[in-house]
C-alpha cells in the first residue's frame, strides 16, 4: 500500500498536520480515500514538559498526558495510523517517498518532516540541516525549507521549520502544512471546518 501522506514525528506538529488531514476525508470528495500515518519514535519535548500557557489546554497538563489526548483525538479518523518507530533512510523516488524504518519499508505520495529541533539523523540527500537560530539553546536544528516546502511533496513542519519553541506555534505550523497539502491537491485554498448543527 502507498500512503497519500506520511508524518514523521508525532509531538505538536505531526498530531496538528495529521488531525488537520484526516478530518478532511469525510468532507470533500477528492480527499475521500486518502490515508495518512505518523511515524514517531516517542522523543517529543511534550514527555519533559508541564504546560499552563496552552491556549484552550487544561493548565498544568503533563506533556505526556497531552500527547495521549492528541493519540485518541486521532482515533476519530480511521483513516490514520500511528507506527511506533524510528525511521533511518528516506529515497526519493519517482512515485514518491521509500521509507526505511527498523523492520518495515513503507511508501508514501507526500512526506512530511515533523522530527522537532534536537537532530535530524535520516539517511536522506534532499535535506538541507542548518543551525536553527530561533532556538533558545545551541546546538539545535532546522531544515532549509520556503514557507515548509522544501521540495514538490516535501515539507517540513515545527520546529524543525524554524518556528518558536512553543507548542501552539508548532503545533499550528503542522496544521498549516496539512492545509497546504490539502491545497495542493484540490487546487484552490482548504481549510476544514466544522459546524455546529
Ligand atoms: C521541558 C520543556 C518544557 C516546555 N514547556 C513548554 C510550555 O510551557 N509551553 C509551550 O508552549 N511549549 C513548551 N515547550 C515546547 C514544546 O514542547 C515544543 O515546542 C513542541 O513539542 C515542539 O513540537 P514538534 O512537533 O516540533 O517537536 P516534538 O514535539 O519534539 O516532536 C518531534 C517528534 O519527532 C520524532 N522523531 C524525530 N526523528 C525521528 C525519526 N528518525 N524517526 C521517528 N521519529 C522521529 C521525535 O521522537 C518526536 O516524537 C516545552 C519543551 C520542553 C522540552
Amino acid at each position: 500500500m502507498i500512503y497519500d501522506v506520511v508524518i514523521i514525528g508525532g509531538g505538536a506538529a505531526g498530531f496538528g498536520c495529521a488531525l488537520t488531514l484526516a478530518s478532511a476525508n469525510d468532507k470533500f470528495e477528492w480527499a475521500k480515500d486518502k490515508k495518512y500515518l505518523i511515524i514517531d519514535d516517542n522523543k517529543s519535548d511534550l514527555n519533559a514538559g508541564k504546560y499552563f500557557n496552552v491556549a484552550g489546554i487544561e493548565a498544568g497538563i503533563n506533556g505526556v498526558d497531552l500527547l495521549e489526548k492528541m493519540k485518541v483525538q486521532l482515533k476519530q479518523y480511521s483513516n490514520n495510523e500511528l507506527k511506533n518507530s524510528t525511521v533511518n533512510k528516506i529515497e526519493k523516488v519517482e512515485s514518491g517517498f521509500i521509507i526505511i524504518c527498523e523492520n518495515q519499508t513503507i511508501e508514501s505520495k507526500t512526506l512530511v518532516l515533523a522530527t522537532g529541533m534536537h537532530k535530524f539523523d535520516i539517511e536522506f540527500s534532499e535535506v538541507q540541516v542548518k543551525e536553527n537560530i530561533f532556538a533558545p539553546k545551541p546546538n539545535k536544528i532546522l531544515l532549509a525549507n520556503t514557507n515548509n516546502l522544501i521540495s514538490e511533496n516535501l515539507y517540513v513542519a515545527g520546529l524543525a521549520s524554524g518556528v518558536p519553541s512553543m507548542f501552539a506555534c508548532a503545533n499550528g505550523d503542522g496544521t498549516k502544512v496539512a492545509c497546504d497539502i490539502l491545497k495542493s491537491w484540490c487546487g484552490k485554498v482548504a481549510v476544514v471546518h466544522d459546524v455546529k448543527s
